[in-house]
Order: C-alpha cells, then structure tokens, then sequence
C-alpha cells in the first residue's frame, strides 16, 4: 500500500529564551549548549528536525527526559510557536496560521489527549465526551449521538452514565479518548499519557490501546520515554537527544540497528528477543 504523508516537518526549531535567533546562529556555527546559554539565555529545544508522519500510522517520539519530546509535539498544534521551518499538514503551513485557523485545526482536525486524561469527576462519562464537541459548538442535538458513537468505538458503550471515579483506570484512559475521538479529528496527540502510572496499569492500558489504535484509524503521535512502550505501540519510531532526531525507523530496525550509541543503551536495556517476538506477533 502507498504510504500518504499526513505531516511534514521541515528544518524545526523550538528556541526558548529571549534571543532564539542569535541562539540559532550559534548552534547553527556549533557552538556548545551551555555556551549558547550562558551568551543568550536562550534554550534550544527542537534543533533542525525533519521527517514525514504518515497518514494512519502510530508515530512514537522517544527519548530521555528533556530531549525534546513534548516541545515536538506541542509545535504541532501551535501549543508552541515554532522558531524556524514549517509543518505542513494537508498542504497548509501550521506554522504560518493565524489564531483563527489554530483554533479551527484544534477543534476539527487534531487533539490532544492529555496525561491522566482530565477528566471531570463531577460530570458522567457522557458528558465528559460531550466536553470537546461543546467546544468545537457542536449544536446540542447532534452532540449526544456523536459522544455515543465516540464511546461505542472505544468499547464503553452502556457506560455513559457513570462516574469517571467509578471507572477503572483503563476504562477512564478510553473514555479520555472517546473525548478526543468525539471530534472526529484526523490527528491524535499523546504526550506520556502512561508515565504517572503504575507499571501493571501501564501495561493494561498499553494492551488496551494497541486494538483500539487498529479500529479508530486515526494518525496518531504518541510522545514516551519508555523504549519498551515505544516498541509496542509504534509502527515507527523518532529518537530524541538534545533536541536532535538521531533516528527514525521502525521498531524492528531501531532494535536491530540502532544508530549511536545513545539509542544502543535505550536497546540494551530491554529485551531484545522478547521484543521481537511481540512485533512477530503484531506486525
Ligand atoms: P521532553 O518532553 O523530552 O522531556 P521538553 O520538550 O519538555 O523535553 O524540553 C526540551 C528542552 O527545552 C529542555 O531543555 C527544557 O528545559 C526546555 N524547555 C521546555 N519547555 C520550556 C519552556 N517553556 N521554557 C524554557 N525552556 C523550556
Ligand atoms: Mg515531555
């Protein structure tokens, strides 16, 4: 099957700090980091980063902590205003939007979900749904039927009005979800929505996720420190350090041939065979 590219990030930068272009100029005449801090106050969090994200799969952005993860991510949907170079989706620029169409993209096109899922404890499972399509002035007539339809995809149809608190921790993660499915968008972000957990519950709601990831067909970015989760979850994986993309490739080929010896010590640290045996068993 031809892969379609959804999104294409050209030469990003995320610079944050009140001299981003001096910082980039230096970083451009490979200055050290701390140097460029010390002369500019300025942080580089995304530094030329380039890839394409095609339209369906599970892109996973890994990385250690700081690497650059959620500033990726949180240019994509304006949450951060880029420094320098594009992303394009479906033609149009993000980068070069005005606020309008930023709100616009947001409500129609791509959400977030968010760590922990925020989900109101005083409202019902529906109406937590409801939530996002009240912001996007979905007219009420249509918004029940939209948050069922959203729930039903997520399997937690009958559950509408429960509690949130009356809902298991995986169950809670899928009605996050149908939130942000309700809105029908073609983009889903994820930024650690596991890392505050506990290691079963982690591995519950990754089991969750991967069947429910193959039915929603959505493109969906999912942002993670954890090379395991990566593995699981990702037809393809970016790998982070210092704001730097060091590789991109499927599961199978990072574990296989990583690129530096950064993604080497993420690789030695799990279990190699065992990983490979799951990606057999869920190409
Ligand atoms: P990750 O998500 O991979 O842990 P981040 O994207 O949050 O990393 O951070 C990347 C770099 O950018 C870090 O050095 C971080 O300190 C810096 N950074 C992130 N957000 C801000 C901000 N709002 N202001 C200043 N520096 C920031
Ligand atoms: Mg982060």
């Amino acid at each position: 099957m031809e892969k379609q590219v959804k999104i294409k990030i050209r030469n990003l930068y995320k610079i944050f700090g009140p001299r981003p272009k001096t910082a980039l100029d230096m970083y451009l005449k490979k200055k050290s980091k701390s140097e460029i801090l010390s002369k500019t106050k300025s942080t580089l969090g995304v530094c030329g980063v380039s890839f394409d994200i095609y339209q369906g799969e599970t892109l996973v952005i890994m990385g250690l902590s700081g690497s650059g993860k959620s500033t990726l991510l949180r240019c994509l949907n304006r949450l951060h205003e880029t420094t320098q170079g594009s992303i394009i989706m479906d033609g149009q620029d993000i980068v070069q939007m005005d606020y309008h169409k930023v709100l616009e993209m947001r409500r129609h096109k791509m959400s977030m979900v968010f760590q922990k899922f925020a989900l109101f404890p005083h409202k019902t499972v529906l109406e937590n749904v409801e939530f996002g399509l009240e912001i996007q002035k979905t007219p009420e007539y249509l918004r029940k039927e939209k948050a069922q339809k959203a729930l039903e995809q997520v399997g937690l149809k009958g559950w509408d009005q429960f509690y949130s608190p009356q809902l298991s921790g995986g169950m809670q993660q899928r009605v996050g979800l149908a939130r942000a499915l309700a809105v029908n968008p073609d983009v889903l972000l994820m930024d650690e929505p596991f890392s505050a957990l506990d290691p079963l519950i982690r591995t519950d709601m990754q089991d969750e996720l991967l069947p429910l990831r193959k039915n929603i067909q959505k493109t969906i970015v999912f942002v993670t420190h954890d090379l395991a989760e990566a593995i699981k979850l990702g037809d393809r994986i970016v790998i982070m350090k210092d704001g730097e993309l060091v590789q991109i490739g499927t599961p199978k080929e990072i574990l296989l041939s990583p690129s530096t010896s950064y993604v080497e010590k993420f690789v030695e640290s799990i279990d190699i065979e065992r990983a490979l045996e799951n990606i057999a068993k869920n190409p």
